[in-house]
């Protein structure tokens, strides 16, 4: 076993990181302050090759593995969650499910212009009455002789109002009974110009201020008879490909999190003097950070599991979701310890731990919540799935 990473490896990382500090850092707490989805930081994003990480250089891809790819999204998630979300929204969520799903001419297609950045995609499972249990989509699907129309709403899409494509889940079947009704669904690849599709943002967030989040209204929507990922019925398991991936970008950036409220807190505790010494001199304040510490490593070595088992082609939704449960908890963990060591100054957003414990909230329910990890993992050790619609 060996726990170092390669050179190349190391250089990725550094690059990630120097990107951060110099082109991310600086922005997140002003584009944070205004609410700005920032489209001149994502277009260095994909300048980088950060959007296409994992996919293939003939598509347009940088090419890199799944380990290389949790290197590059820990050090964007330290630098600035709305930004990590752009990159595992369009790189785990929508590449990787065309990458697998897709046919040569939808790979030749799309993949291109998502990974140049030319067009942002967005991933729309989610539904106003329909989170956790995302085999009931209310959405319809229904088949034309031109191919098909699409009736529905989708609600908290990252990125919908930027999205030029937008992968919308639907049902074809709405007569299936609801043990089966994931059998009707299906993926489809919809060009976000048609007449119908409408996007509205959601405001008020508690964190993620820079990054886009939007409700969808589906009205009468045409897309062509090709324009689906897979065959009509794969769609459920389009969505659960897609989410093994996102999960896994999820909990990388959440050591991001991790690792940057230890920074954060070693830093401000050896400049803020009390009682006459700088307060990591103080072992209460010492055990904070050695708190963050542990979740920070225990993390991240569950992260780069999961991108081992990824690279190697072995199964991973078991191991993807102990990491995505364990970074995103701790990184919930960690922020709030973080703005303790900071006291009052971090209550406000001159220190990064403020953006983070907002931020971080969020994490612990999307790609799946807290719960649904869980259920995902007793699934795997009983063999018994609790996911199953009664
Ligand atoms: C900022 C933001 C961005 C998002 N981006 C996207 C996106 O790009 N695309 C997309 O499709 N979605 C997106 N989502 C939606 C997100 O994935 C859902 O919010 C999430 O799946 C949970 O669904 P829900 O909010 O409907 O909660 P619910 O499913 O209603 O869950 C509410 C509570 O009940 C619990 N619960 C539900 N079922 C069970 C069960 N069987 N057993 C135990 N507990 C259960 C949950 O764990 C949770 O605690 C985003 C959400 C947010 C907030």
């Amino acid at each position: 076993m060996d726990f170092d990473l390669t050179d190349e490896q190391r250089l990725i990382r550094d690059t990630a990181r120097e990107f951060t500090d110099k082109e991310i850092v600086e922005r997140a707490r002003e584009n944070a302050r205004n609410h700005h989805f920032d489209l001149e930081l994502v277009k260095k994003i994909a300048d980088q090759g950060y959007l296409g990480a994992i996919v293939p250089r003939e598509y347009g891809g940088a090419g890199l593995g799944y380990l290389d790819y949790g290197l590059v999204v820990e050090e964007i998630g330290r630098g600035c969650s709305s930004v990590r979300t752009v990159i595992s929204v369009q790189t785990s969520l929508v590449c990787s499910a065309i990458l697998k799903w897709g046919t040569e001419e939808q790979k030749q297609h799309y993949l291109p212009k998502l990974c140049s950045g030319e067009w942002l995609g967005c991933f729309g499972l989610t539904e106003p009455d329909t989170g956790s249990d995302a085999a009931n989509q209310r959405t319809r699907a229904t088949k034309t002789d031109e191919g098909w129309t699409i009736n529905g709403a989708k609600m908290w899409i990252s990125m919908g109002n930027y999205a030029k494509l937008a992968l919308i889940f639907a049902q074809t079947d709405p007569d299936l009974d609801p043990p089966t009704r994931h059998r009707g669904l299906a993926c489809f690849l919809v060009d976000t110009d048609q007449p119908g599709y409408q996007a509205q943002t959601i405001e008020h967030k508690m964190g993620l201020h820079a990054s886009d989040t939007a409700s969808i209204s589906l009205d009468e929507v045409k897309v062509g008879p090709d324009d689906i990922l897979g065959e009509v019925g794969d769609g459920f398991k389009v969505a659960m490909s897609a989410l093994d991936s996102g999960r896994f970008s999820v909990a990388a950036g959440c050591v991001g999190i991790c690792q940057g409220c230890v920074e954060e807190s070693v830093n401000y505790a050896k400049e803020r003097e009390q009682f006459g010494r700088p307060i990591a001199s103080f072992q209460l304040v010492q055990a904070m950070i050695a708190d963050m510490v542990l979740k920070t490593d225990a993390s991240r070595m569950l992260v780069w599991r999961a991108g081992f088992l990824k690279d190697k082609g072995r199964p991973n939704t078991l191991e993807t979701s102990v990491a995505k449960l364990h970074a995103t908890e701790a990184a919930v963990e960690c922020a709030n310890t973080a703005i303790q060591v900071h006291g009052g100054a971090g209550y406000v957003d001159d220190h990064p731990v403020e953006r983070y414990f907002r931020d971080v909230r969020v994490t612990t329910l999307y790609e799946g919540t807290s719960q649904i990890q869980k259920l995902i993992i007793g699934r795997a050790m009983t063999g018994i799935n609790a996911l199953v619609p009664s």
